[in-house]
């Protein structure tokens, strides 16, 4: 495929924005290359400004879990968007939303809308502190939380790719209250609990991991947590950005049967516009201003274009819950097909998957944390990346990230992805 108008647009772009990209993710850093500019998007396809047609398997890295320019959801955005598009006061869509959000996520009583995940987990973190007075989080090697400082400790998604899991610019005293566990590492957790007793306010977890490629819990690991968590009064905190309204309407606590104490959100939830929000019950969000001393706000937050995106979006979820199943089997499909075809071609791999979040990894063994998923080899898939995009299939431009399957997808879509994959494998 040709990419000149791509190559020539990211010229310009590189004179005046930093790397060329507005977040480090949309480089090619990891996979050499220039980033391919987008035209528009349609359903499963995105089309690029040399007038390539590419299916696409990152999907705005999760939100277009129903395709790109979902009617609904651009019909809704198009009619708010001519009675004004920000009032920084309340308007009775933003209720609509936390109604509907309340009523398909377990366990929560409030919401608060933010305007990104880095938002949500960072309030998220300053609410856990706040309630239960205590300073110290946990998070996990490779799971990523947003860009707020007390996450950029190892923390994976592009930081990973670019080899900056540690930020410069972080202070020591931030570092130090982060303590960092391994991923479905329980005996580890207990271990760092009991060094530091009675310091920690949370533990921050994705509960599949999305940031290291895809890495589901260990049976009994997010079980384990909660106990840990209840015997030492520490919140358990689920970052639901990639995995919320996507796994399960209710997400990864209804798919996996565990209550967490605060869950935050991003992506499906905007429905493509930026939105994050956090949730929990009455107690812990009550400690929140203006009733309680928590302080967090946003001029934009609760935007009317992001609110009406964002509730057209859980409506369909919600009225059309046969999706769940639908965009599992059509992973399921895929997981198989790309199974397959890497068995027939000798090539060595392991897929992980958790319903509709797959990635594939180039090393044998199981994958199930960060050092599992850093000994992938980070040469075969960079060829793969470029013969897929070769073949007009999109995956993300890094071995640290998870692919999201969209309903718009169809089986001659997969058929056609899978095929693709052969025909790279053979080159690889
Ligand atoms: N948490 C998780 C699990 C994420 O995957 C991301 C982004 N990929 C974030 C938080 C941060 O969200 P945002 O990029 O909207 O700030």
């Amino acid at each position: 495929m040709i990419y000149k108008r791509s190559s020539a647009l990211f010229s310009e772009a590189e004179k005046v924005i930093p790397g060329g990209v507005n977040s480090p993710v949309r480089a090619f850093k990891g996979v050499g290359g220039t980033p391919i500019f987008v035209k528009e998007a349609k359903g499963a396809y995105l089309f690029d400004e040399d007038g390539n047609r590419l299916i696409d398997y990152i999907n705005s890295w999760g939100p277009m879990i129903l395709g790109h320019a979902h009617k609904p959801v651009v019909d809704a955005v198009v009619e708010k968007a001519q009675k004004g598009t920000s009032f920084g006061m309340p308007t009775e869509i933003e209720t609509k939303i936390a109604e509907l959000a309340v009523s398909m996520v377990p366990n929560i009583d409030k919401i608060r809308f933010v305007n990104s995940g880095t938002e949500a987990c960072m309030s998220a973190v300053r609410l856990a502190r706040g309630f239960t007075g205590k300073d110290k989080i946990i998070k996990f090697a490779g799971c990523y939380h947003g860009h707020s400082d007390s996450f950029l400790i190892q923390a994976g998604s592009g930081a990973s790719t670019f080899g900056t899991p540690n930020s410069p610019g972080v202070t020591q005293g931030t570092a130090k209250d982060t303590l960092l566990a391994n991923y479905n590492d329980i005996d580890n957790v207990k271990a760092i609990i009991e060094a530091n007793k009675d310091e920690i306010a949370c533990i921050i977890i994705e509960p599949v991991a999305g940031n290291m490629g895809c890495i589901p819990p260990k049976d009994g690991f997010l079980q384990a947590l909660r106990t840990v968590c209840d015997a030492n009064n520490i919140l358990l905190i689920f970052d639901e950005v990639m995995t919320g309204f996507r796994l399960a309407k209710g997400g990864a606590q209804e798919l996996f049967g565990i209550k967490a104490d605060i869950v935050c959100f991003g992506k499906v939830i905007g429905g493509g516009l930026p939105v994050g929000a956090f949730a929990a019950r009455n107690e812990i969000m009550d400690y929140l201003a203006p009733v309680g001393p928590v302080y967090q706000a946003g001029t934009l937050s609760g935007n009317p274009l992001a609110m009406a995106a964002g509730l057209a979006m859980l409506n369909e979820l919600n009225t059309k819950s046969h999706i769940f199943d639908s965009i599992n089997e059509k992973t399921e499909y895929l997981h198989k097909g790309i199974a397959k075809v890497l068995s027939d071609n000798n090539i060595v791999h392991t897929i992980n998957r958790v319903g509709s979040m797959i990635s594939v990894h180039f090393d044998e063994g199981e994958v199930y944390d960060f050092t599992t998923a850093a000994k992938g080899n980070n040469d075969t898939f960079k060829n793969f990346f470029h013969g897929l995009l070769n073949e007009g299939v999109y995956i993300a431009p890094s071995a640290f990230e998870t692919w999201f399957i969209t309903e718009a997808l169809t089986y001659q879509d997969l058929d056609f992805t899978i095929n693709a994959i052969n025909k790279v494998a053979k080159t690889l």
